[in-house]
């Protein structure tokens, strides 16, 4: 097979003008119509680039000069911005990161899901777009004999000591200040990827937004964790508002952070947070939004898109600890809620009683492509149908039985604009018409983006 000559070669260093940007925060700039993504650039600058990678189709280059800067361009806050991988946009404005989400989303829905005249509202950005995360999980290492906390150098497992992550609510910052020195003083050993030895593999910090109360999860190899006692008793001392102190026991050689068996060391299993009305309850191994402002203002935004009137039968599809469904249950009739993870049905039902809803709600555990079918075949119809999947988007199998069952109105919550693409044309060659999508800012300073769409059926 002939390969494909490229228009460039590595290690060359040329000019370009940057006319894109990518979700994952590089600049698309095209050589001859040849791509070439670089970190950093933004789109409208003219710039030197060197090409660092060709491969078949497209290639890869890093910035040498700037001759023409955007106007978006800003000096990125965070001293470690560049060689931390969790936020990739903050060299850009504000203003320009949410123009350029926008752009995505349009652009996503016009070439995937050939959509190019549904109404895209600008991005609901925040107010503040710092500080906002309630929940921090950060490996542990050593160094000179001390503990080390902080993040995963960009494509490596080097460990970083952080002080301070300017997305993260400051109180996370502080848990996991403490915990390291608590636990440095008490002489726990961090664990060690390549030897499979150690004891402290990560320590997460989660914090109730409304409520103020935080969860410290020692994330720990062994079962053992020498001075326990006086470990849990001192962040107990130390950290106001605590109000549950686990330890999650991880034995495996993985990158999945949690394992399976967590112990209460101090205080409940849960902390409880309140997003507008509904309180939740919250275990350290419960999905649950990260940005707790923009949360509310999606949610309620799908229950805006949902429209209802108390009369509505209404099913939420990957409905986690049934936030969504509780949401919508304050004005529905009845809310059924699936999910696959079992230990998220057990929130949702107690969630459920926690706000007196468990009358108008039922969940069950399992697939949405296996349990709605069934309910489908039941004789269960709902009015109102929402799904709120993983970055993969739907699973055929639902999407054929959202079609057959013919609820009025869908609304979609997505966090991956091309598979949400994906799935509107299905809906739309189903009978749907798509009337609107409004993106929302979850993540400010990173590339991601969640949207709330509403479709209502076509049938005249
Ligand atoms: N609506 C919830 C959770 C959304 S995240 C909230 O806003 O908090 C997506 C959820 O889908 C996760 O909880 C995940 O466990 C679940 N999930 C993934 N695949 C699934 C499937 N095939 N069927 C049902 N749930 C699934």
């Amino acid at each position: 097979m002939s390969k494909q000559q490229a228009p460039v070669e590595k290690n060359e260093f040329i000019d370009v003008v940057f006319e894109d940007l990518t979700h994952e925060g590089a600049g698309v700039a095209k050589v001859e119509g040849f791509p070439l993504f670089v970190a950093q650039a933004l789109p409208g600058e003219k710039a030197k680039v060197k090409v660092t990678k060709v491969q078949k189709g497209y290639g890869f280059g890093r910035l040498v000069e700037i001759y023409e800067a955007s106007p978006d361009r800003v000096a990125p806050p965070c001293p470690v911005y560049h060689l931390c991988g969790g936020c990739s946009l903050q060299h850009v404005s504000y203003e320009g990161q949410l123009k350029a989400k926008e752009k995505h989303v349009r652009d996503v829905l016009a070439r995937i899901g050939k959509l190019p005249d549904v109404p895209v509202h600008p991005v609901i950005g925040m107010k503040d777009p710092w500080k906002y995360r309630n929940k921090a999980q950060v490996p542990v290492g050593e160094r000179e004999g001390g503990l080390i906390a902080g993040f995963y150098q960009k494509r490596s497992h080097d460990i970083i000591n952080m002080d301070r992550c300017i997305i993260q609510k400051e109180k996370n910052d502080e848990v996991i200040q403490t915990v390291k020195e608590i636990c440095n003083e008490y002489g726990i050993q961090a664990y060690n990827e390549q030897k499979h030895k150690g004891t402290l593999r990560h320590i997460m910090a989660r914090v109730g937004h409304a409520t103020g109360e935080v969860m410290v999860v020692l994330v720990t190899r062994t079962k053992d964790l020498p001075n326990r006692k006086q470990i849990v008793r001192e962040i107990a001392d130390k950290i106001d508002g605590v109000k549950s102190i686990v330890q999650n026991i991880n034995e495996k050689r993985t990158n999945v952070i949690l394992g399976d068996e967590t112990l209460v060391l101090w205080g409940r299993e849960v902390i409880y947070d309140t997003i507008g009305k509904i309180k939740f309850a919250i275990s350290a191994k419960s999905f649950y939004q990260v940005n707790p402002e923009q949360t509310e203002v999606l949610y309620g935004k799908a229950l805006e898109y949902a429209g209802l009137t108390g009369e509505e039968t209404v099913i939420d599809a990957y409905c986690g600890i049934g936030t969504i469904s509780l949401f919508l249950a304050q004005k529905a009739k009845k809310v059924y809620g699936v999910e696959i993870v079992p230990e998220a049905i057990e929130d949702a039902k107690a969630n459920a009683e926690l706000n007196g809803l468990q009358e108008k709600t039922e969940f069950a555990v399992g697939k949405a492509e296996e349990v709605i079918p069934a309910w489908y075949e039941e004789g269960i119809r709902a009015d109102v149908l929402c799904v709120d999947p993983p970055r993969k988007g739907c699973d055929p199998a639902l999407l054929e039985t959202i079609i057959k069952m013919k609820p009025k109105k869908v609304v979609y919550v997505s966090c991956d604009p091309a598979t949400l693409a994906r799935d509107l044309r299905i809906l739309e060659d189903g009978g749907y018409k798509t009337l609107e999508v409004q993106p929302v800012d979850m993540f400010p300073q990173t590339g991601h983006v969640e949207c709330c769409s509403l479709l209502v059926r076509n049938d005249k």
